[in-house]
């Protein structure tokens, strides 16, 4: 997969797992950098926070196929606010034609990227978090969502925000996130290196504009 941020809920780690490596980091800083306390085993709070390899990332991942798979059957469209979105290869492409007007910053800094990837990007989102006991994988937890509403809601049950989940019928409509241009914004942008996971999978499904081998 690209290193694009569209599961941006994928890389966070469940709260109380976090605030425990918190804890233990800032007790091996504090070892590490000032006199040794009496009683203190530097060994021992670096055990305290070392991870077997099997450990790290517990959260199973959802391939790109599974995900845009997700946004083809909410048509591309906000499950949250019902707002259009725009697939993230698009814009990149994008991007690459018109550097100036329409930037693009690997870290997303606001300011410096097109709002748009701010607002409009889509993306992927557990209707009931992972970390608050929700089915990683499963299609029934996961809906597309514009970034704005993902990034919004966080880690919370919409119960605690107030919000209502549309229905897959509320957001069917023939929007394809404007991959149907992927392709041809691709060649236009010099057929660069970039998103090239993305590129296949909409190949492979069929959404990339143009059918493999046509126009080559
Ligand atoms: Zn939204």
């Amino acid at each position: 997969m690209s290193a694009s941020p569209i599961q941006p809920e994928q890389s966070r780690v469940p709260r109380p797992e976090a605030e425990r490596l918190r804890a233990g980091i800032a007790g091996l800083v504090d070892a590490t950098i000032r006199p040794p306390a009496v009683g203190v085993d530097r060994a021992a709070l670096l055990e305290a926070v070392a991870q077997p390899r099997e450990a790290r990332l517990r959260r199973p991942t959802l391939s790109l196929g599974a995900v845009v798979a997700i946004f083809r059957r909410d048509s591309w469209t906000c499950r949250y606010c019902g707002v259009r979105t725009i697939a993230p290869p698009v814009l990149r492409f994008l991007s690459e034609i018109y550097p100036k007007e329409f930037p693009y910053h690997p870290n997303w800094k606001s300011g410096e990227i097109h709002d748009s990837w701010l607002v409009l990007s889509t993306s992927v989102d557990h209707v009931v978090p992972g970390a608050r006991g929700g089915e990683w994988t499963s299609p029934e937890n996961l809906v597309a969502a514009c970034w704005a509403c993902n990034s919004a809601k966080a880690d919370l049950l919409l119960e605690e925000i107030g919000w209502r989940l549309l229905s897959e019928e509320d957001v069917r409509s023939d929007w394809d996130g404007l991959t149907s241009s992927a392709d041809e914004l691709w060649r236009r942008a010099g057929s660069p290196e970039i998103f090239t996971t993305w590129r296949r999978v909409l190949k492979v499904a069929g959404l990339a504009g143009t059918p493999a081998g046509v126009l080559g």
